[in-house]
């Protein structure tokens, strides 16, 4: 049974500037439901971020013109009071971001951090925030977290501190938990054990996890759903397993062929060429077009509309589905599945 905890129906956020507007996010729609992960994919300036910081209530509405809706639980939080997003952030939404580092604030002990949190947000003791940040600390896998609540952020290491802002923004039991590039600041080694502890926290807490990365293969194992962002639009939306299986979209396609995969043998990896469009001269027709091999003449004029293509598996391009496929396999075929 669907159970969605996040809505959001044709989202723009569009900045004027003394050069022009810029387009960050421009008719963006999704879900997030509850015990699921969305996987939100883009290089830098596809407006993933962006997003996901309006959905908080964290861009300056005087410097924004937004419109669409953010439904949370029903309630459109574009039109909430801040001190109804103050409440819902932190309370309802744990926010987790890149660098634990300048999240954290150095002179404070971690426990300190986490337990002001809770003061914020409930009426309890000081003990008892202690207390509930020590069991924090605790179930995202912290040992020792008594005497590890009492240290200071640079007495972590960095998958450590990522650990501790973890149990930061879940310590009011969040329903919904967004994760911007959590991994990205951390040594490889730490990296999957990152996702693993925000995959094993939504299933235990039953909660749903929007994580937003630059990487298709970060969000591969832990992600039910995916959705992947073009200069500000998603390009290609579905389950994980349609999106990694079968992509449709030639940006999603080159993505997954430009990075190795464990399971496929790679004689050649395949760039992208070319580097993402600026925001305020989006190029007409597919903003993807000048970067696209398999652009051809409608193209460069006409906006492809981001279409079902069956089973809820859509993507916004010209192509037939055929050609896509081919277009795969001709792509595919050179990473040789690992026996
Ligand atoms: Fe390429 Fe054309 Fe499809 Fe855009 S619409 S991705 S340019 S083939």
């Amino acid at each position: 049974m669907s159970d969605v905890l996040l809505e959001v129906r044709d989202l723009r956020v569009h900045f004027p500037t003394a050069d022009g507007v810029v387009k960050a996010v421009d008719g963006v729609s999704f879900t997030v439901e509850r015990g699921h992960t969305l996987g939100v994919v883009g290089e830098s300036g596809s407006g993933k971020s962006i997003t996901f910081l309006t959905v908080m209530g964290l861009i300056n509405r005087k410097s924004a013109i937004v419109s669409g809706e953010v439904l949370f639980e029903g309630r459109n939080l574009l039109e909430a009071t801040n001190d109804e997003l103050r409440h819902i952030r932190g309370d309802r939404i744990g926010m987790i971001f890149q660098d634990p580092m300048t999240s954290m604030h150095p002179m404070y002990r971690v426990g300190d951090q986490i337990a002001e949190a809770i003061l914020a947000h409930r009426s309890v003791s000081k003990g008892d925030a202690r207390a509930r940040a020590v069991e924090a600390l605790r179930l995202v896998g912290i040992p020792a977290p008594e005497q590890r609540a009492r240290q200071y952020p640079h007495e972590f290491s960095g998958g450590m501190r990522q650990r501790a802002m973890i149990a930061m923004a879940l310590v009011l039991d969040p329903d919904l938990l967004i994760a911007d590039e959590p991994t990205t600041a951390l040594d490889v080694t730490v990296q999957a054990q990152i996702l693993e502890v925000i995959d094993e926290l939504k299933q235990r807490l039953n909660i749903g996890v929007a994580l937003i990365s630059h990487s298709l293969a970060t969000v591969a194992d832990v992600s039910q759903d995916v959705m992947v962002m073009y200069a500000g639009r998603p390009i290609e939306q579905g389950t994980r397993d349609q999106v990694f299986t079968a992509p449709l979209h030639p940006y999603a396609l080159g993505l997954l062929s430009s990075v190795p995969r464990v399971d496929r043998r790679v004689e050649r990896l395949v760039p992208i060429e070319g580097s993402p469009p600026s925001l305020i001269h989006v190029p007409s027709g597919c903003a993807f077009h000048p970067r696209c091999p398999y652009r051809f003449a409608p193209c460069d004029t006409e906006r492809p509309d981001l279409r079902d293509r069956g089973g809820g598996h859509a993507d916004a391009c010209h192509l037939s589905v055929d050609q896509k496929a081919a277009n795969r396999r001709e792509r595919l075929d050179m990473q040789e599945p690992v026996a």
